[in-house]
């Protein structure tokens, strides 16, 4: 696929996984993917299988991120996980802002905008959720509410940092729900996006930032959403929990 941006494909495996569970599926991965050089691939288990599957893709061309992080760097934070805890375990992206932590954990896009800071800090790249639900896309409201997360998720980054910075457009109203946006609704928002990042950042940085599209991503649907002109790759909820759909995604992606 001739795109300037090389497409990213990463894989939220949520809460689901014990660590033995968590090894299988990346063996699986490895075995499946070990060749592809033309998509950044990486797998988000949950912070306890970390270490196992940091372990299972050294030598591979898997990366390994992470679904949250907090934007303190050490202390009294019970339950919490920083930076400099993810690196030990050669941790490269960070989830921020998915839609599950905005809705359930509360979670504002000032809140985000200060762990992006924090993951950027740290050397590692955030990849920042962004997305509309169906009430909000049904009341035509799709672009005003991107447009906020957008502006207040990326609060103090500097373009340095934008560059460095993923997005992800995920409509909360896919999110596995197998409901999936359409290429054009996809290309829509994806190019909106664009179109406010060149504003705030600049067009030179605003054709560097990829931008993934999120939900109800299958194999049978990502060739056609990736071959959208602002679509870099996908992050992916369901179909990333077995081996054959997320490798299949990323095959079919190329
Ligand atoms: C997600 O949760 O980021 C997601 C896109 O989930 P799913 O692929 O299951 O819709």
């Amino acid at each position: 696929m001739n795109k300037d941006r090389k497409l990213i494909i990463a894989g939220n495996w949520k809460m689901n996984k014990t660590v033995a569970e968590a090894l299988d599926l990346v063996n699986g991965l490895k075995m499946e993917l070990a060749t592809v050089k033309e998509v950044d691939v990486v797998v988000c288990p949950p912070f306890t299988a970390l270490d196992g599957v940091s372990k299972a893709v050294i030598g591979t061309n898997i990366k390994l991120g992470a679904q949250t992080m907090s934007e303190y760097g050490f202390g009294a934070y019970t339950g919490e996980i920083a930076a400099g805890m993810l690196k030990e375990f050669s941790v490269r992206y960070v989830i921020l802002g998915h839609s599950e932590r905005r809705q359930i954990f509360g979670e504002t896009d000032a809140l985000v905008a200060k762990k992006a800071l924090a993951v950027h800090a740290a050397s590692l790249k955030p990849i920042v959720c962004v997305g509309e639900t169906l009430a909000e896309r049904e009341a035509g409201q799709t672009e005003a509410v991107v447009g906020t997360q957008l502006k207040g998720s990326l609060v103090g980054l500097t373009p340095e940092q934008m560059e460095e910075t993923i997005l992800a457009y995920e409509p909360v109203w896919a999110i596995g729900t197998g409901k999936t946006a359409t290429t054009q609704q996809a290309q829509e928002v994806h190019a909106f996006i664009r179109a406010r990042l060149a504003a705030q950042f600049g067009e030179t940085v605003a054709k560097r930032v990829r931008v993934q599209y999120g939900g109800s991503v299958k194999p049978a649907n990502a060739r056609e959403l990736m071959g959208q002109p602002d679509v870099d790759g996908a992050l992916v909820g369901g179909a990333s929990l077995e081996v054959r759909s997320f490798a299949d995604i990323v095959k079919n992606s190329i």
